[in-house]
């Protein structure tokens, strides 16, 4: 007769230990630009205003204000009431329904404000479900409306080195050509054209540009013999006014997205401004073209008026994944006497989603407030000066090459590439979520982040940076 007790092995294996998040996640999932293997640095297990509270891998938490806003788009920081609540009345509406012969109200109340924000004269709205599906289908309009024209040699683009539009096959055509994965994919991303990168435009804390004309009439002269050059075969000018992003956290002088919008009038091009990250007030103007706007009138110009216009990441305050491109009235007009009869040749399965709609109406209600004068002025005015402040020591640092501030962005850029690892670990410790990237440790930080929480980013980044590199 057999006893359970005493069929059963002496010791009982110890039962595997539950793996950690952080342990769950390398090998399974991808994280931007990573191997699989390479995992994520912290876990997230909240996040409240501008505070998300991490898990590091030995399991204790930080608590860090987070100055990248999610990459641009939680502006209004997590959690926001009013951003919850505009999603939890939608989900008791419905949450999605196909944009193909139906409409609703989330998505027209959109285009509407959209329309109404942007700069005059953009007047039509695709929704579309990211950044890069927008210029994507910005750069397949001005290839229809080029071809609706009769212009059917006009097929490639021109674009600025240094730039960024995007991961997907034609925005990567687009995007720098050394620092755009186009050597990876030679052969099947498309082969456009480039102009040198604008010379670097400082704003100074008076609010004037600062650069060096020299270098812009150069860069100008150069410009215009390749616009002039390649023009028969060009369909349109893409180009993030007067800050690139992801390409490097350049500044430029507002006048050469003027001088961009005057050599797109000379040759027949569409000017396509991808305001995906600068849209919405980050720069300290609503969008970065009014920067070059301000400079056209002031030459006695009018209004800079792109031809397109794309939004994104800000436009959900960082809730749900949306993007906009708006055109001229004359683009659209161009576009319906074509053939397909008119159509533009894009729409995807959760175009105009509701759910994401009702929260950027929320979130461009938060951005404009209650006063007379909008919320997002004051709040990036506010971020500038803070920047500049808290900024400024890093400049004293030997293994910093420059610092520099515009509106809600500052950035750190040192002699070398950043040890991100140790730098983000720093960083943490000391209160703060960054993300560098090659040469740049960078901030933009939510808009409503106050003094205390700017000078507690500042000084984790100058410590830190300064503890790894010296
Ligand atoms: C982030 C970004 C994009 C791409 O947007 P996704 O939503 O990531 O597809 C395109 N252009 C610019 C300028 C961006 O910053």
């Amino acid at each position: 007769m057999s006893s359970p007790t005493l069929d059963r092995p002496r010791t009982d294996p110890a039962p595997p230990a539950p793996r950690s998040l952080l342990q769950r996640d390398a090998g399974l999932v991808w994280h931007p630009y990573a191997p699989v293997d390479a995992g994520a640095l912290y876990a997230v297990r909240g996040a409240e205003g501008v505070r998300l509270t991490l898990e590091g891998p030995d399991g204790g938490t930080h608590e860090v204000i987070d100055g990248m806003s999610s990459w641009w788009s939680a502006i209004h920081g997590y959690r926001h009431r009013v951003l919850d609540q505009a999603a939890r009345d939608q989900l008791d509406s419905f949450s999605h329904v196909m944009f193909g012969g139906l409409t609703h109200e989330p998505a027209v109340t959109l285009a509407e404000r959209l329309v109404e924000m942007a700069p005059e004269g953009l007047r039509h709205v695709f929704l579309a479900d990211s950044g890069s599906i927008s210029v994507e289908v910005a750069l397949k309009l001005a290839l229809q409306v080029q071809a609706s024209r009769g212009e059917h040699r006009r097929q490639r683009f021109l674009a600025l080195r240094g730039g960024y539009h995007g991961d997907t096959f034609a925005t990567m055509g687009v995007c720098d050509p050394e620092d755009g994965m186009h050597a990876e994919f030679s052969g099947v991303v498309p082969q456009q054209a480039f102009l040198p990168r604008p010379p670097a435009g400082r704003l100074g804390a008076d609010g004037t540009w600062e650069y060096d004309g020299g270098a812009l009439a150069s860069w100008e002269g150069q410009t215009r013999e390749i616009a002039a050059r390649l023009a028969p075969e060009l369909a349109g000018i893409v180009c993030e006014p007067v800050l690139q992003g992801a390409g490097g956290m350049h500044a430029y002088p507002p006048a050469v997205v003027g001088i961009l919008r005057q050599v797109a009038d000379e040759h027949g091009l569409l000017l396509i401004l991808d305001e995906i990250a600068t849209g919405f007030g980050r720069t300290g103007r609503l969008f970065a073209s009014e920067w070059a706007g301000e400079w056209s009138l002031q030459r006695g110009g009018g209004e800079l008026i792109p031809d397109i216009l794309c939004v994104g990441k800000a436009l959900t305050g960082g809730y749900l994944t949306l993007a906009a491109m708006l055109c001229t009235s004359e683009v659209a007009a161009d576009l319906n006497a074509g053939p397909n009869g008119g159509a533009l040749l894009h729409g995807p399965t959760f175009m105009g989603n509701p759910l994401a709609c009702a929260v950027a109406n929320a979130s461009l209600d938060l951005l404009t407030g209650p006063g007379d004068s909008p919320a997002w002025l004051a709040q990036v005015q506010a971020l500038d000066a803070g920047l500049r402040q808290v900024l400024a020591p890093a400049s004293e640092l030997a293994c910093v090459r420059d610092v520099r501030i515009l509106g809600g962005v500052g950035v750190v850029q040192l002699h070398g590439p950043v040890d991100v690892a140790a730098v983000t670990r720093e960083v943490v410790d000391r209160g703060a979520w960054v993300r560098p990237f090659r040469d740049l440790v960078y901030v933009m930080p939510p808009y409503v982040s106050t003094a205390a929480d700017v000078r507690t980013l500042g000084a984790a980044i100058v410590e830190g940076v300064a503890r790894v590199h010296g």
